[in-house]
């Protein structure tokens, strides 16, 4: 019966990832490392990653086989639901059809588990004994915890300290699943303490937590490597399984989406959705992508495309992307997943070739958005989420305008129940709008006119 059961569900179900690396107008510029400002070899990259994952980083083979070991495992809730928003669309009295991929349903509740889920298995075929992270909002820490009980890995999470601190059932989330988390500036590593030495009371920041997840991979004893939940090319490509899979169920309604949109912190499940759809925009479809950031972190819509770290102690390779700066703290907002400073490679190199449109929303929009969708298709989504039903929702009526029908298919790329204190500021109206001063994009930016720029 199980195996029935798992055959029916990989009739939906893709068995191999999509690289855009193929299909590109404009090849994504290399990584540089950060001392002899050349491009970074694999050799420079397994300090942090196993040479498997490291290959994939750097492969341009338009299709990759998703191993048996690593299907079994995304069988556990894959296929996710196509769902059409009825409720939504009458709510909103539009002409317009409105489709969600639920990726909410996944064990940690949010898209994150299938990079996961491949990366612990790789890091296991490699044969490293440990795995060290970073989490912003929790997601990312829970969704790895998740995975490393499947595989009987263990691992440290260094989570940034506001939301270790606001959001304390992430961790137990973490804990629940064998998980050791720490709050990030920690006094554990040495650039943890530096930063507490300077600044004890600093809310911390994800490019911190990474900078200390790359220490602790680097100089543990055990065969120890580190794992990041979005912005690099491998992990776009493990998402992708999320836009292969809507593409076939697409079929089954008889549609395809005149729009795509997707809420874009590093950009993982916005390039998961989006990438199928934008290789067939690239061989002529016409179809529109759009990717929707906080106004409080607008990496897409008001940074430059310059070569930036990835984390706050400029430790790691130079990497091409719309960038805030790796200094860049960005203020406590609630979407925790939308607060990194760069921006994937990959998703910044389809932004200036234009394939991609790029919006910038206020919090408070974002929340209005949410309890609309609460309140008429039943799920209280993540934060992160709500921008991208802001999107679709404008969308819809921007069609009832128009008076002519369109289909919106957008991501729902987690379920906001343990993110219910952003709802609870919000419903009581202490939330507010926050846009970055641009003396604050200047200042971060300062600091990187020493390096390379790219094309
Ligand atoms: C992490 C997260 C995001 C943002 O990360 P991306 O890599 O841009 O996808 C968005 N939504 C949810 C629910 C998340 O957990």
């Amino acid at each position: 019966m199980r195996s029935k059961i798992a055959f029916l569900k990989q009739e939906e179900m893709p068995n191999q990832w999509y690289n855009i690396q193929a299909d590109l107008p404009n090849p994504v510029q290399p990584y540089l490392h950060p001392g002899t400002g050349k491009p970074t070899v694999p050799d420079d990259w397994t300090p942090l990653f196993p040479m498997n994952l490291i290959e994939q980083e750097f492969s341009t083979e338009r299709f990759l086989d998703i191993p048996e070991e690593v299907l079994e495992k995304l069988l556990i809730w894959r296929p996710t639901p196509l769902i059409r928003a009825y409720g939504l669309e009458k709510y909103l009295n539009t002409p317009a059809k409105i489709y969600y991929k639920n990726e909410a349903v996944s064990p940690a509740g949010s898209h994150k588990p299938n990079t996961a889920v491949a990366q612990v298995y790789y890091n296991k075929v490699a044969g490293v004994e440990r795995i060290t992270t970073e989490t912003g909002a929790g997601q990312w820490g829970s969704a790895l915890s998740f995975a490393c009980s499947l595989f009987d890995m263990p691992l440290k999470v260094y989570m940034v300290k506001v939301s270790f601190e606001q959001k304390p059932y992430r961790k137990l989330l973490m804990n629940s699943w064998g998980a050791e988390c720490v709050a990030s500036p920690s006094p554990d590593t040495n650039f943890g303490r530096q930063v507490l030495a300077e600044n004890p009371d600093t809310p911390g920041s994800l490019g911190i937590a990474i900078s200390e997840a790359a220490e602790d991979a680097v100089t543990s004893k055990v065969k120890t490597k580190y794992s990041l939940g979005s912005v690099l090319n491998h992990v776009m490509m493990h998402q992708t399984v999320i836009g292969l899979e809507t593409q076939k169920q697409m079929k089954m309604f008889g549609d395809y989406p005149d729009v795509v949109i997707g809420c874009v912190g590093g950009g993982s499940n916005f390039a998961g959705l989006s990438f199928p759809f934008i290789r067939d925009k690239i061989y002529g479809k016409e179809v529109s992508i759009i990717g929707v950031e906080p106004t409080a972190c607008p990496t897409m819509t008001r940074a430059p495309f310059l070569y930036d770290f990835g984390d706050s102690a400029a430790t790691t390779p130079l990497v091409p992307m719309y960038t805030l700066g790796h200094t860049f703290i960005p203020a406590p907002l609630h979407a925790g997943g939308l607060r990194y400073h760069g921006l994937a490679p990959l998703v910044s190199q389809l932004i200036k070739d234009e394939l991609i449109e790029a919006r910038a929303y206020d919090q408070l929009k974002t929340y209005e958005a949410g309890l609309i969708f609460a309140r008429n298709e039943g799920i209280v989504c993540a934060p992160e989420t709500n921008h991208a039903i802001a999107v679709a929702i404008d969308e819809a009526l921007k069609a009832k305008e128009e008076g002519r029908e369109k289909t919106i298919l957008f991501n729902l790329s987690g379920h906001g129940l343990l993110d219910l204190s952003g709802y609870d500021a919000y419903m009581s109206g202490k939330l507010t709008d926050y846009s970055l001063p641009q003396e604050d994009i200047d200042k971060n930016l300062e600091a990187l006119s020493a390096y390379p720029k790219p094309k």
